[in-house]
């Protein structure tokens, strides 16, 4: 993910160089910046005869014994003797180095936990420094830093000592912004998180509470501010085709809709017809939870292109999902006198060339597909916005992709999502986009009912699919996810499939799966669709969007393997209509920690946005953020549910410093991201 800067490509790279590469570090600045991870106290030395079992002392004493024994297995024993007592060291491990220091009559310090054995007290494996009587112990709390194999702590320690001495430790905040905000000057909040004295609070550097610590935490939050409202800036620099609102057609299309628009609908939209008519290129991301309605607005901000003469493309991850979106564009527009062209990669030849031909004459204007739409072939010349579904789906060099088919100008983004960004996630990772945000589902939904039911009760299961289904109801049975091979969750789909086919001999059974040939993927959805299908045996590639307002059951098997959002996505794909809808999620004991907790999430809220919090608690925003912003390095320090009030202030302070302090602002890029802040400008 991290490319190292060019000044160490250039030449060989020594492995001490390798190592650091590996810890992220590249330079002085990235040493200073690399911080401990705990502390041991070595500034006070215990009697031999006064240490307690399970605390972490240090010792200092002669050896008077040292002998490497075979038996029961090799060790090194020692002993060790202070005017208080005798202590034994043990090494089950050991370098020549080590059976030296500890030859009879040398002095050493040793440090380490106690244990009472069966030999009486004594450290396993303690860390051993020679010394001579009367040295002088260390003024500060000796940092462990994160490290790697054949970096010894002792050498880090050493380069960051050097470090201090050869960079500027200059504040680059404003004074006054920095007593504004009550923050700890750059200088003493790194030494002393390097170097605390022996007094220092373990507990606030431990849980990172301490002021150094939320100096350090601001300034990364800063930094990744600065650059990702940069980006934000310096993309109104570019030119886009504005797209002011004619009106023409979207009123027609509200007009003949069979609904009504939410209000946050009516929000977004406004948002998005505002954007678009600006000249430089709009950048949005548009999230609402499973059902709230995203489809609409995405056709009604494509019609507005279609009114200025300009082409409008769909994006989105799966064939079925495209279709799907195909025939629901076309419901909607062909009445309008509007036609949708599609493109597939399953696409017969003859009709591929077709669409093409159409799309580079600019004689189709609304374009729908997968990742078929970025390919060279596609000319879309006119391609005036550009709307992706399921964005985190798509790699950041995908969704550039599509921006890329016009010269000169940016095509309009408007990015959808559905699955729910934390708030603070948002403005941190986020932050170069604007948001609208879907947080009101249409009425007339009812809520989900969500049961946790053993797999040794799945038979009661199966009689709830057959109730449902003689209701006039159809449902959906999602089988297991395997990591380890498409193909294993291939056979059990249809194990389940064969197995739900002969013990429910009254419904038509249905499987989908992504080793179906998109044609007869269409074929068992279109049957799903028309109520042919009463049950849809299916792999998790009905997780994004399809729509089928009757189904109104979903089942769920081995749920404690599927990750959260997953499982919302999953769970969202019912409830659509005006019948109640449940979903049952099928589990196998006993559960891992972690698996219960999904679970438990997802059965006490149907809040996407709750749910997306706790994910952000379990998994951390490394596989939230996805394939959206690889570019973007992760926090290191900073912790998005702690340190809400330090997004926020670290927000306003990148504007200033923007508008104020340009210099300071890049030399903040600079220490942070040092040549990598590029990587951000996705
Ligand atoms: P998602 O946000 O998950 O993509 P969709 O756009 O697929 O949701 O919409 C879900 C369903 O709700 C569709 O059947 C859609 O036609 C319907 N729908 C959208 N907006 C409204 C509304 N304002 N009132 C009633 N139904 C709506
Ligand atoms: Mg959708």
């Amino acid at each position: 993910m991290k490319k190292p800067p060019e000044k160490i490509d250039a030449k060989p790279v020594s492995a001490l160089a390798g190592r650091l590469q590996k810890l992220g570090i590249y330079d002085d600045s990235g040493l200073l910046l690399h911080l401990p991870l705990r502390y041991e106290d070595e500034t006070q030395l215990t009697p031999i005869g006064g240490v307690a079992a399970g605390l972490p002392v240090q010792v200092e004493g002669e050896i008077e014994h040292a002998e490497i024994v075979l038996r029961p297995r090799r060790q090194l024993l020692a002993r060790l003797r202070d005017d208080s007592g005798v202590l034994s060291l043990r090494f089950l491990n050991f370098y020549p180095s080590v059976v030296k220091q500890l030859e009879i009559g040398r002095r050493v310090r040793a440090f380490g936990e106690v244990r009472s054995g069966f030999w009486g007290e004594e450290m396993i494996h303690p860390r051993i420094q020679p010394v001579v009587a009367g040295q002088a112990l260390p003024q500060a709390l000796t940092p462990i830093y994160p490290s790697t194999a054949g970096l010894a702590q002792s050498a880090l320690r050493k380069l960051v000592i050097r470090a201090f001495a050869r960079t500027s430790l200059q504040d680059l905040l404003p004074e006054a912004l920095r007593r504004g905000l009550r923050l700890a000057g750059w200088e003493r909040s790194l030494r002393f998180l390097h170097q605390p004295p022996p007094n220092a609070s373990q507990s606030a550097l431990e849980d990172r509470s301490h002021p150094a610590w939320r100096r350090i935490k601001f300034e990364e939050l800063l930094a990744q501010q600065i650059s990702l409202r940069k980006a934000y800036v310096e993309r109104r620099a570019h030119h886009a085709t504005p797209l002011p609102a004619r009106g023409t057609l979207s009123g027609r299309l509200l007009a003949g809709l069979p609904f009504a628009l939410t209000g946050a609908q009516s929000r977004a939209v406004d948002e998005i017809v505002r954007d678009i008519a600006q000249e430089y290129p709009m950048q949005r991301l548009l999230q609402g939870d499973v059902g709230s309605g995203k489809t609409v607005v995405a056709a009604l901000a494509m019609l507005q292109a279609a009114e200025n003469g300009m082409q409008a493309a769909l994006m989105a991850p799966t064939e079925i999902l495209a279709e799907q979106h195909y025939r629901k564009l076309t419901a909607w527009l062909l009445p309008l006198g509007i036609e949708v062209v599609w493109l597939s990669g399953s696409q017969k030849k003859r009709e591929r060339a077709m669409m093409l031909e159409k799309i580079a004459a600019g004689d189709a204007l609304l374009v729908v597909g997968t990742h078929a739409l970025i390919e060279d072939s596609v000319a879309l010349e006119k391609l005036g916005l550009a709307v992706v579904d399921e964005q985190h789906r798509f790699g950041v060099r995908q969704r550039l992709a599509l921006r890329e088919k016009v010269c000169g100008r940016m095509p309009h983004m408007l990015m959808m999502s559905a699955t729910p960004i934390p708030r603070t996630l948002a403005m941190s990772y986020m932050a170069d986009l604007d948001v609208s945000v879907l947080d009101e589902l249409p009425p007339g939904r009812t809520p989900i009912l969500t049961k946790l039911v053993a797999d040794s009760r799945r038979h009661e299961v199966v009689d709830r699919v057959r109730d449902a289904c003689r209701e006039g109801r159809q449902a959906y049975w999602v089988c297991p996810l395997i990591e380890e091979s498409d193909a294993l969750q291939l056979q059990t789909a249809i194990d389940t499939y064969e197995s739900l086919s002969a013990a429910l001999p009254e419904l038509t059974v249905g499987l989908v799966h992504g080793r179906l040939k998109p044609k007869e993927k269409a074929l068992v959805m279109d049957a799903f669709v028309r109520g042919d299908v009463h049950l849809l045996v299916a792999t998790t590639v009905i997780e994004v969007g399809v729509d089928v307002p009757n189904a109104s059951l979903m089942v769920i098997e081995h749920a404690e393997r599927f990750g959260l959002a997953q499982i919302h996505q999953l769970r969202g794909r019912v409830g659509r209509g005006a019948a109640a809808s449940s979903c049952v999620l099928i589990y196998v004991p006993p559960l891992s920690e972690n698996g219960r907790a999904r679970l438990k999430a997802i059965y006490e809220t149907n809040d996407g946005f709750e749910i997306a919090r706790r994910d952000l608690q379990l998994r951390g925003p490394g596989e939230f953020i996805g394939a959206r912003q690889s570019g973007v390095p992760l926090l290191r320090y900073a912790d998005l549910e702690c340190d809400v009030d330090l997004v926020e202030a670290a927000r306003g302070a990148a504007e200033e410093m923007l508008a104020r302090f340009p210099e300071a602002a890049e030399a903040i890029l600079v220490r942070w991201y040092g040549g990598r802040s590029q990587l951000l400008r996705a």
